[in-house]
């Protein structure tokens, strides 16, 4: 052991390692914030090259590997065994470039999202991924995840914003594929292998991002419904009359409306006694025309019927506080202690699909509280569960009503957040027998010690 941390330190410096004593000063990240670090040792490499020493140690070593971004992971992906080493990226956050002809930014994966977006923004141009954790993810992070967020409905997932990518396998060779075309059909496109992968198959240094022209005006509104069934009408209605320029589709059920806007100092955008509400925004560029053609196209969608009340954001601080409402996720902890979901489903399924597996929950807990809220654009909804405090039967009765009935509506136990160690058990209701078993074979194929982030998605 001790001369397996020499090794280490041969390869990153004494500034590349914190040793397991020095870990307890490290927070285990968001999902875990009372817990500090636990591992062999942590390692922080400068550079791929450093990267790819460190994982050829490894592997040689049998030695398991968690890889580290900035801990925002809502799955339990990141966490690590005191036997595993931790890869951290923390040392590798450089822009390397950005060139404005091909619309690209190089970057090293230690960067974080939001450093990402504000050079971005400061080259003119925008990086249209976004999520509540960007002051602390990172790039790694957010490829390894696949990370969705609030603008998918128009830019797509992380994976959209990928156009080169560099990544060392386990046994230290580096795949190097920095291109900046979007077209690229050269056989098989092997960055898809590493993205959304949870740091499974390889570990993620460099990538070129996709970057899009900076938006020359942003309108926002609440608006209130009536009905389910026109959620999905105002949906197409507006993705049409914007012109493809819709870039948020925000919709809270009205329990998670009531319960945001009832915290001291909350905005009122609207009365709460509708059952649905959307958060819309459009991005334009045409900033003398683009609030009046917005007025325009809320006042038709209410002349058909599609919304019953409508607010539209005046000022950047009243398009903030809209946003706030519905990024207050935190304003759930005053319910206690809650079980998350993140599910994916097809938009039509969501009314039968909620009310099927409120009945098992209902019925043993009468008391229950249930917040919705989501991407219904992408058919992704957030649920969140409060029964008291439930022990590990009370959770696999709640995971279990929720999780189940996605089978046989095509959805998805993971929507955005991934599998990680919380759902894995769940797996096999989203993905059939074959394709796990092709996972499985391609696991064993890239990664044939099993060194990298071992246990997670799958056993
Ligand atoms: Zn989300």
């Amino acid at each position: 052991m001790a001369d397996f941390i020499a090794q280490l330190r041969d390869i990153v410096g004494d500034r590349g390692l914190i040793l397991k004593e020095e870990l307890s000063g490290r927070s285990a990240g968001y999902r875990n914030p009372d817990k500090t670090l636990d591992a062999k040792v942590l390692v922080r490499p400068a550079n791929t090259e450093e990267v790819s020493a460190v994982l050829k140690l490894c592997n040689d070593n049998g030695q398991a590997v968690v890889s580290h971004g900035g801990l925002t992971g809502l799955v339990d992906g990141n966490i690590a065994g005191e036997d595993e080493v931790i890869l951290s990226l923390e040392r590798m956050r450089e822009i390397e470039e950005i060139d404005p002809a091909s619309s690209t930014m190089t970057v090293q994966t230690g960067v974080t999202l939001q450093t990402v977006q504000e050079a971005a923004e400061e080259a003119g141009f925008f990086f249209p991924l976004d999520l509540g954790g960007r002051g602390s993810a990172t790039l790694g992070g957010n490829i390894s995840t696949n990370a969705g967020g609030n603008r998918v409905v128009r830019y797509g997932m992380a994976r959209d914003m990928v156009l080169g990518l560099e990544a060392v396998q386990a046994d230290g060779t580096v795949l190097s594929a920095l291109g900046k075309i979007i077209k690229d059909n050269a056989g098989y496109n092997l960055k898809h292998m590493f993205i959304g992968s949870e740091g499974t198959l390889g570990v993620v240094t460099r990538l070129v991002l996709r970057l899009r022209p900076k938006p020359a005006s942003q309108q926002t509104a609440y608006l209130a419904l009536d009905s389910f069934e026109k959620l999905p009408k105002l949906l197409n209605f507006c993705n049409g009359r914007s012109g493809g320029c819709l870039s948020a589709f925000e919709v809270m059920w009205q329990d998670y409306f009531k319960l945001v806007t009832s915290r001291d100092g909350a905005a009122q955008p609207l009365s709460d006694e509708y059952p649905f509400y959307v958060l819309m925004e459009v991005m334009g560029g045409e900033p003398d025309t683009d609030g009046e053609r917005f007025e325009n196209m809320l006042a038709a969608a209410m002349d058909d019927g599609l919304m019953v009340d409508a607010v539209i954001a005046k000022s950047e601080g009243e398009r903030q506080a809209m946003w706030a409402l519905r990024d207050d996720v935190e304003s759930l902890r005053t319910w206690g202690p809650t079980i998350g979901f993140d599910v994916g489903l097809p938009i039509a399924s969501m009314p039968d699909y909620l009310d099927e597996i409120d009945v098992p929950i209902v019925a043993e807990w009468p008391e229950r509280k249930r917040a919705v809220f989501g991407h219904l654009g992408d058919g992704n909804l957030h649920i969140v569960y409060a029964v008291g405090e439930a022990g590990d039967n009370a959770k696999k009765l709640v995971n279990d009503s929720v999780y189940h009935p996605l089978a046989s509506r095509g959805g998805s136990v993971s929507a955005e957040h991934g599998i990680g160690l919380l759902k894995k058990d769940y797996l096999e209701v989203s993905r059939s027998p074959a394709e796990i078993a092709l996972m499985k074979q391609l696991k064993g194929m890239m990664d044939p010690n099993n060194i990298l982030n071992p246990g997670k998605i799958f056993s």
